[in-house]
């Protein structure tokens, strides 16, 4: 059956970096991939359109999709909507919580031939290999109460960090099943020595522990695990977290890598739907320029073949073209160094596409 795919380029570099992602989509379907494949509006660009950054339509298609491709959201001309509902995270985070997207896989792989232009010495991230399993539909992202309100004659800012146990649970099953399919070990980062609701974030993790025996679960306090991660990164294998903490631990994890414009991350639900992006934003910055690197979103093409269509062999083609590419020492300007050659978003479209199609 022919399964749907749903393409979001959203705002700033979105645009170019989803292109390029799109032409491997199609050279893939040329290669007997059987998808249909639309375009959609999210984020600032839905807002300027629609006045929502997370139109009816959009969810529509969404949820018709089997998988959805979305390049970035938000930027400086949408920061001062005053109500917030309305900012184009907001529809981001609307999408997630619509389609139940509860489980990000983040990981941060660090190419060989990128190792110098990690922020660390090449031997302590050579090899380096790591998954970031994060919560991503609870916590205090979304917990009520929330909100600014005026309090014995000053202004009160407050939120919410909730969890329930079956939240924990599910998370905690995709987490295990990772490990178990990887290098067996799982490092459960909480804040247990100060916050309850992680309290019970680590009882539930014991809990799951002896239903998979082959998995070495530990715990590590969120602060340690910011250090752990800058001084020793191969220490860990899988790594699971609640959905703000996940959020900065995969920033600084993907750093390792060299590149937040190399890392790829997907989003699922229950049934395997997915939303796949790169780690990274809408870099403002340089939109607009043509010199984003487009592989983070490539990569993410791989692994929605992987992870929501069944597609491991494609999936493996593409990752392979990749590595080509930066073996022939093509670079966008975020992973250049001396001796490399320095290309456009384009430019490295065409060639991740000219090695995909090489026999
Ligand atoms: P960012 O990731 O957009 O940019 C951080 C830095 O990395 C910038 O210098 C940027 O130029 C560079 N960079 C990012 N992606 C790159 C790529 N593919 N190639 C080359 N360089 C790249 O983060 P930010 O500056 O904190 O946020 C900018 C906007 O993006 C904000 O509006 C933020 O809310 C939004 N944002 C969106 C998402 C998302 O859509 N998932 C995630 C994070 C931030």
């Amino acid at each position: 059956m022919t399964q749907k795919i749903l393409i979001l380029p959203g705002d700033g570099i979105g645009p170019e970096i989803t292109a390029q992602a799109c032409r491997i989509l199609a050279a893939c379907q040329a290669s007997g991939l059987d998808v249909e494949v639309e375009e959609g509006l999210l984020g600032g660009a839905a807002y300027d359109a629609h006045g929502e950054p997370l139109p009816a339509e959009t969810l529509e298609k969404a949820r018709a999709a089997r998988a959805i491709l979305l390049g970035a959201v938000g930027g400086p001309k949408w920061d001062r909507i005053e109500d917030l509902s309305k900012r184009p995270e907001k529809g981001l985070l609307g999408i997630r919580k619509e389609l139940g997207l509860f489980g990000n896989l983040r990981p941060a792989i660090l190419y060989p031939q990128l190792a110098e232009a990690s922020s660390l010495k090449p031997e302590l991230v050579s090899g380096l290999d790591l998954m970031i399993v994060r919560e991503l539909t609870g916590g205090i992202y979304f917990g009520q109460p929330r909100g600014i309100e005026e309090r014995n004659g000053e202004r009160v800012g407050f939120n919410t960090y909730v969890y329930s146990e079956s939240e924990i649970e599910r998370i905690g099953r995709v987490a295990f099943e990772m490990a178990n399919k990887r290098g067996k070990k799982l490092c459960s980062v909480d804040k247990a020595n100060v916050l309850e609701v992680t309290i019970l974030w680590r009882e539930v993790m014991d809990r799951l522990a002896p239903e998979y025996p082959d998995v070495e679960l530990s715990h590590m306090y969120v602060d340690n695990a910011a250090m752990q991660l800058v001084r020793a990164p191969k220490q860990f294998d899988v790594i699971v977290t609640g959905n703000m903490f996940g959020d900065i631990l995969s920033d600084a994890a993907a750093m390792l890598t060299g590149s937040i414009g190399m890392l790829p991350s997907a989003s699922l639900n229950e049934s395997g739907q997915g939303m796949y992006e790169p780690c990274h934003g809408s870099a403002p910055d340089i939109a607009g320029k043509g010199i984003a690197n487009p592989l983070a979103t490539i990569l993410s093409v791989a692994m929605m073949l992987r992870y929501s269509l069944n597609e491991s062999v494609l999936a493996a083609r593409i990752e392979a073209a990749v590595g080509k590419v930066l073996d022939d020492g093509l670079r966008t300007g975020d992973i250049a160094s001396t001796g490399t050659q320095t290309v456009s978003t384009r430019e490295m479209g065409d060639a991740v596409l000219v090695a995909f199609e090489a026999p």
